[in-house]
């Protein structure tokens, strides 16, 4: 066992963390609260081969690791946490599905989506299939050579500006009848409804299909798909935990920097016992945080994907990054609850 990244790893944090500072770091607290997609950033970062690290060579990717990934957006959030989330676009998540399951058709899409000029949503959560997803209701009904799609979808991330959809519908009873379609925003019939905003202040709106024909070779994965596709999420849990507790970094890092700088009772608020111990809880959490995230991530990377390790390490740097966050907070007494 070596918990030392390898040279080449090393390498590449640092030529990304150089790439980030120049590129990224102004401008961050405007890209944090922004609504919209930082398309200015999607474009550098193809350029830079940070979009479809993990995806192979043959499908326009960079045929990388998941490790390579994580150490991607760890490096990114350092300078600009909005931009994790570009990384998280253009490696996890609907990309990775696509590039995995897609046939040649499906696969030309993928230029768009690496080059940084377009994004994909994954649509599943509906008003009424939340946390009990399968009981998704938007329905694909056979029509001639293909399927007629309706339904909505909330809560679906980049829906306000994605040009395609991985939607999840269901062919058929059960959670054997669900599979998954690609619907581009422009066809017939896909409407935006209502938009909302996340708390980050990052957009979204409601999709709603309204009979719209999808042909047969937009079909990802038919009846049966979902248990296929739900494995994938083993993997797909890596990049969220990576973000949040590069979040949680990120907020440890400005905490700690205004701690040596802003004085109280005549010195520095670092020296002062009682916050160093707000420092020394955060650290522990940000070391265990990280620990837990290569492990899965390195196992995935050796063909293991563990629903159990991915998981653990998931809940645990959620919360740490949620915890760490609301620390900094503190630290930077009225000054961490003003913009
Ligand atoms: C920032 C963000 C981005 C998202 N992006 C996407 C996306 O891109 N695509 C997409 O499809 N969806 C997306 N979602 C939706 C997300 O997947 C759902 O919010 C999630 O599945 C929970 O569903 P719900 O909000 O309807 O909550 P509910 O299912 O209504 O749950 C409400 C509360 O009840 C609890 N609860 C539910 N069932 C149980 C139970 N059996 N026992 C105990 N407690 C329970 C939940 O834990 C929660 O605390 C996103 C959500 C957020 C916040």
């Amino acid at each position: 066992m070596d918990f030392r990244l390898a040279a080449e790893q090393q390498q590449f944090r640092d030529s990304v963390s150089r790439f980030s500072q120049k590129e990224l770091s102004a401008g961050a607290l405007d890209r944090a609260h922004g609504p919209g997609y930082p398309w200015d950033v999607a474009k550098k970062m193809a350029k830079q081969g940070l979009l479809g690290i993990t995806i192979a060579e043959a499908d326009g990717g960079q045929g990388g690791t998941l490790l390579d990934a994580v150490l991607a957006i760890e490096a990114v959030a350092a300078a600009c946490p909005r931009s994790a989330d570009v990384i998280q676009a253009g490696n996890f998540g609907p990309i990775r599905v696509l590039a995995e399951y897609g046939s040649p058709h499906h696969k030309q899409y993928l230029k768009k989506l690496l080059s940084g000029e377009a994004v994909i949503s994954v649509g599943m959560t509906e008003p009424e299939a939340g946390s009990a997803v399968t009981d998704l209701a938007t329905k694909a009904t056979r029509d001639g050579k293909g399927w007629r799609i309706s339904g909505s979808k909330i809560f679906t991330t980049h829906s306000a500006y994605a040009d395609l959809i991985l939607a999840y519908v269901r062919f058929g009873p059960g959670v054997g009848g669900i599979g998954s379609v690609l619907i581009q925003k422009d066809l017939s019939g896909v409407r935006l409804g209502k938009k909302s905003k996340f708390m980050s202040g990052e957009e979204w709106a409601e999709l709603h299909f309204d009979d719209v024909f999808v042909p047969e070779e937009m079909v990802l994965l038919g009846e049966g798909g979902f248990k296929k596709q739900i494995a994938g999420f083993n993997v797909e849990r890596i990049g969220n935990t990576a973000r949040s507790l590069a979040l949680g970094r990120y907020a440890y890092e400005k905490a700690r920097a205004w701690a040596m700088e802003r004085k109280q009772f005549g010195r520095p608020l670092c020296e002062f016992q009682g916050i160093q111990w707000k420092f020394a809880d955060m650290k522990v959490k940000l070391d265990a945080g990280q620990l837990l995230l290569y492990r899965a991530a390195a196992n995935a990377d050796r063909g293991m994907p563990s629903a159990e390790e991915t998981s653990i390490a998931k809940a645990f740097c959620n919360q740490a990054g949620f915890d760490i966050a609301s620390e900094a907070l503190q630290v930077r007494g009225g000054m961490g609850y003003s913009q």
